[in-house]
């Protein structure tokens, strides 16, 4: 049990610390940057800016249609409402102007939904001509079985991969890529050929991965998705939609694209903990926890899921835990409205116990408005003299030595 939970942090963990993820005209300029064709379009702020945006696209393009397309980092926009077809200048600006300051709620989002600060004025792709457009879906990510990055590839584009993996597994194909050769022509020619193409298109598809596989190993990413990839009327084949995430760990050889995060889509709280300098994630329970180390941390969550409760965050708060420290973590903790008792679990190892425990009661003096029973755990250097000064301290904190106890106290104040 402690395993599973172990691995359910650590996937939430990685999702919040380790990936960065683009919205979708940035990862569309990325794309691009790499000689992937894109449908092309122009990112805005206002209805007015649509407007000229459009006008651009016309000039560029040729394109009478435009699309106008929610930039929010979720997907399903479509369904949601995020993405309508404009057929002249003053739908452009219509749309625009209902879209630009939305709520927009899809099958990706909560249900209040996400603010819409800003869309991308497209051209329209789906226009008709020799042939009828068609769909398809694409992938680049890692099989972490193989340690090998694979380009997952199907027919069915333009619907939810899940639906198809339910319901028409055998639509969906994999190619492996071993990573001294990269693609080679043969794979890039057997993804075309699976796709049903020939001609223009097929060429046009072995040009299409191998760029696509290209600019995923070169920007560090750890996601790719590109759905639909479309084959336009005249043969084209270009990505119509991108989801793009990024290796955040990878992001310091890729100064320009560490520019593209885009904070107001990132937890507010994560954001303020991470400019404190503490690694902190928001989760859904009710204890919120306070460890120095990310191994004891993920411990600590375990041990309060044993004792009853759901850990309300992780939150590692480093090696250095004096009252600073301290101070700004309890803040950090309790701007979350569902935290009903906070465990301090710290190891003094370099850091002496009693400096902790009394970095706590000045923490907790300072703040002066604590009014969830917390539980201490101290262990190491000078854990006795801690305790000591937790239990005379007169504050409503309750100490524990072992961790059987820390469970046992926190049981207790839940229930
Ligand atoms: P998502 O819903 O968040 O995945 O957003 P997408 O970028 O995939 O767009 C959703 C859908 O809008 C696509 O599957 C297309 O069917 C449609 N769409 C996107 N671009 C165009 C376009 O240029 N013309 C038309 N007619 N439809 C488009
Ligand atoms: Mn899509």
């Amino acid at each position: 049990m402690a395993k599973t939970l172990n691995y359910r942090i650590f996937a939430q963990r990685n999702k919040f610390l380790i990936k960065m993820n683009l919205h979708e005209y940035q990862g569309k300029e990325l794309l691009s940057s790499f000689g992937v064709r894109i449908q092309r379009g122009i990112v805005v702020q206002s209805a007015k800016e649509a407007v000229d945006a459009a006008k651009q696209l016309t000039a560029e393009t040729g394109t009478g249609w435009h699309v106008i397309k929610a930039q929010v980092h979720a997907g399903g926009r479509g369904k949601g409402g995020g993405v309508k077809l404009a057929k002249n200048l003053n739908e452009v600006e219509e749309i625009a102007g209902k879209i630009i300051g939305m709520d927009l709620v899809t099958p990706q989002t909560s249900a209040e939904g996400k603010r819409v600060h800003q869309v991308l004025v497209a051209e329209d792709v789906y226009y008709p001509g020799k042939n009828e457009p068609q769909e398809y879906y694409m992938s680049v990510l890692l099989n972490r079985g193989t340690g090998r990055n694979m380009i997952v590839y199907s027919t069915e584009g333009g619907m939810d991969i899940e639906t198809v993996a339910e319901e028409t597994p055998e639509l969906i194909h994999n190619e492996e890529i071993d990573a001294s050769t990269g693609i080679l022509p043969f794979q890039a020619r057997r993804i075309a050929f699976n796709l049903g193409l020939s001609g223009t298109a097929f060429k046009e598809m072995t040009k299409f991965v191998t760029a696509l596989y290209t600019a995923y190993v070169k920007s560090d990413a750890s996601l790719f998705e590109i759905n639909p990839v479309l084959k336009t009327s005249d043969d084209l084949i270009m990505a119509v939609d991108a989801k793009v995430t990024l290796d955040a760990n990878a992001l310091y050889r890729h100064r320009d694209l560490a520019q593209l995060r885009d904070l107001r889509e990132e937890n507010p709280i994560e954001v303020e903990a991470g400019a404190l300098g503490l690694n902190y994630v928001d989760l859904e329970g009710n204890v919120g926890c306070m460890v120095n180390g990310a191994g004891l941390a993920m411990a600590t969550m375990d041990l309060i899921k044993q004792a009853g409760g759901e850990p309300a965050n992780f939150l590692d708060v480093g090696g250095t835990a004096d009252a600073a420290r301290v101070e700004a973590a309890f803040g950090i903790i309790l701007k979350d409205p569902a935290v009903k008792a906070i465990l301090i679990n710290i190891f003094g190892g370099i850091v002496r116990c009693d400096r902790v425990a009394q970095g706590v009661i000045d923490a907790y003096k300072n703040m002066g408005n604590i009014s969830v029973p917390i539980i201490v755990r101290l262990q190491g250097t000078n854990a006795d003299i801690a305790k000591e000064l937790i239990d005379n301290s007169g504050l409503d904190v309750m100490s524990a030595t072992e961790f059987q106890e820390a469970a046992d106290k926190v049981q207790a104040v839940l229930s």
